[in-house]
């Protein structure tokens, strides 16, 4: 990766009407990139046009659940053209290592990376642009915060008390670097059994309004586990454009309908 001598994109320029929707969470395995990749499709299915950043550059999932693992950019006019999926605009470092080998680069290569994914890439004039941060609190996830003008941070948490505690770091993180905290996403909030109807609480109940409430923030919406959420993200196809009646595309529909 080049530094970049002029921004080929414009999202980054102050005066740009794209919302930046950072996606952030305490610790991985909460949903945070299961929410950013339907999260993103469900604004596309509302007719918005969206990009989708993979900044979790270590953990990196956005491809396969997009159903594009695998491909591979191309550059034009020096820049980078991004991969095109379900009508949305994506890049990924997952686009630029081999599936089976671990990334061994250290912080500053990765922010130069980063750096590149925000201003060479040939984004459109988008409406929305969904950044999937890296979890936690830590250098990664806090330098790119940092590279990112007027972001809005969602924060993605379980109801489980161990998820918002960690969460709850990331959102005061968020401030520190002048970010605004848009509002808290309570994923697996609960199960409704497909055979007796009935709900289950799994990780227990009230983390994600807990958490807004700590932060001075709102509760943007809560999603249900269910399956067809986990078999779709595992096919590459998000949920709101490729099962819109099923329940968790209903509450991601709902979702992106308070944001937009
Ligand atoms: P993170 O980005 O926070 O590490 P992922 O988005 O990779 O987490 O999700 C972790 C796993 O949980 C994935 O296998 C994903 O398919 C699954 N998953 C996430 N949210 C749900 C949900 N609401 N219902 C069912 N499975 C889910």
């Amino acid at each position: 990766f080049r530094q970049p001598r002029q921004p080929k994109s414009r999202i980054m320029a102050d005066d740009s009407q794209t919302v930046i929707l950072a996606i952030s969470s305490g610790k991985g395995g909460v949903g945070k990139s299961t929410v950013t990749a339907n999260l993103a499709a469900a604004l596309r299915a509302l007719g918005y046009k969206v990009g989708v950043l993979d900044a979790d550059i270590y953990g990196f999932s956005i491809p396969g659940m997009l159903g594009i693992e695998g491909r591979k950019p191309v550059a034009f006019n020096k820049a980078i053209v991004p991969i095109p999926a379900h009508g949305m605009q994506v890049m990924s470092m997952g686009f630029f290592v081999e599936a089976d080998t671990p990334l061994i680069w250290r912080g500053p290569m990765l922010m130069g990376a980063v750096e590149q994914f925000l201003a060479d890439v040939l984004w459109d004039d988008l409406d929305f642009f969904l950044i999937d941060l890296p979890p936690g609190t830590g250098d990664v996830p806090l330098s790119i915060m940092q590279k990112l003008p007027r972001a809005q941070i969602v924060v993605v948490t379980t109801p489980q008390p161990a998820s918002v505690t960690v969460a709850q770091r990331t959102g005061i993180m968020a401030r520190k670097v002048q970010h605004e905290v848009l509002g808290v996403i309570e994923n697996m909030s609960y199960l409704v059994c497909s055979k007796c109807g009935q709900r289950h609480e799994i990780f227990g109940r009230g983390g994600g309004r807990e958490l807004a409430e700590k932060l001075g923030t709102r509760l943007l919406g809560q999603l249900p586990i269910q399956e067809e959420l986990r078999e779709a993200a595992d096919a590459g196809k998000p949920v709101a454009l490729f099962a819109p009646d099923s329940q968790v595309a209903r509450a991601f529909l709902e979702l992106a309908g308070r944001i937009a």
